[in-house]
């Protein structure tokens, strides 16, 4: 019997995760099924235990029913249990569910893998405090930066941050407004890209030779982009992040790693196609 996977969400029309897949399944010659799946707020609990009980493999959850998939897990994998979010569901043989969160694993093997930019012994800045930043925070900090410092519109959100993840690594915090100087690698995790802003930054923030990277993609460069590329910065937007956490959880569930790149040239070309339609 063909496995089945879906991806679930509020809104969900939107998501790629389908096409990711469905890609991984062609190069693997994996026989899956995959579907989005639309709930209402609300929904999650009820959704998934029908979905598991009528014979489901596993889930992909995006917002905003992150924190419902973290409690309905059985058990959380310690990258989940410190987010506090859980975006994948894998039924185990023993028939638990396990939640695991692979945004970060995501963000850093795009970073490394693909980019090719370095993390150890690297000043990095995180602008946002959100589900994004609190995903990434474990991942990150395990690739040994000199220093991870959290800059937040509502700066107290990112103080309770350097709270839940101190025993980790080197973290601090500040709002927007007292951003140290000097990063190699600033990463926006806030979602002012989706609203066509800028988080108001000092040009100080970057090092000579930094780089820049948004976790939200498009077929435009976003005004974060823009801004780093002005002052020097070499960057990159979130698409690599959104296939590299599909590949972690594609290797959860299948237990086997699906090449990235040509996915994520794939979903590029088909970005720009759409925008110059
Ligand atoms: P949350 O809603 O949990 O957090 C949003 C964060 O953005 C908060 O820290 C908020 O600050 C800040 N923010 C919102 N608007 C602005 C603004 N205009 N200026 C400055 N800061 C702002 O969202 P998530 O953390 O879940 O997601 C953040 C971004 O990351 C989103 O754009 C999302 O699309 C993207 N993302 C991309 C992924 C990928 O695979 N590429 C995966 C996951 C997320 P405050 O606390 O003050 O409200």
């Amino acid at each position: 019997m063909t496995d089945c996977y879906a991806v679930v969400g509020n809104p969900i029309a939107h998501s790629l995760s389908p096409r990711i897949h469905g890609a991984f399944a062609a190069q693997t010659g994996e026989d899956i099924r995959y579907e989005k799946r639309l709930v209402e707020k609300g929904g999650f609990a009820d959704f998934a235990r029908d979905f598991f009980a009528a014979g489901g493999c596993g889930l992909n959850v995006t917002l905003p029913f992150k924190l419902d998939a973290c409690e309905f897990a059985d058990t959380l994998t310690e990258r989940a249990r410190a987010a506090g979010a859980v975006n994948t569901l894998a039924l185990q043989q023993n028939g638990t569910l396990l939640g695991d969160n692979t945004d970060g694993a995501g963000l850093v093997a795009d970073i490394k893998d693909y980019l090719g930019w370095a993390i150890e012994d690297r000043k990095l800045l995180l602008l946002g405090a959100g589900g994004a930043t609190r995903g990434a925070l474990l991942p990150l900090l395990a690739e040994k930066p000199a220093q991870i410092h959290i800059a937040n519109r509502t700066a107290q959100k990112a103080q309770q941050l350097v709270q839940d993840f101190s025993g980790y690594g080197p973290i601090s915090a500040s709002g927007l407004d007292a951003v140290p100087a000097g990063f190699d690698l600033v990463v926006n995790a806030s979602a002012a890209s989706l609203a066509g802003e800028l988080p108001p930054l000092s040009p100080l923030v970057l090092a000579t030779g930094a780089w820049a990277y948004d976790m939200v993609y498009g077929a435009e460069p976003t005004p974060f982009m823009r801004w780093a590329e002005q002052l020097g910065a070499e960057t990159a937007d979130g698409l690599g992040m959104l296939v590299g956490q599909a590949a972690e959880a594609f290797y959860l569930w299948r237990g086997l790693r699906p090449a990235v790149a040509p996915v994520l040239e794939m979903l590029r070309a088909e970005l720009r196609d759409k925008h110059q339609a």
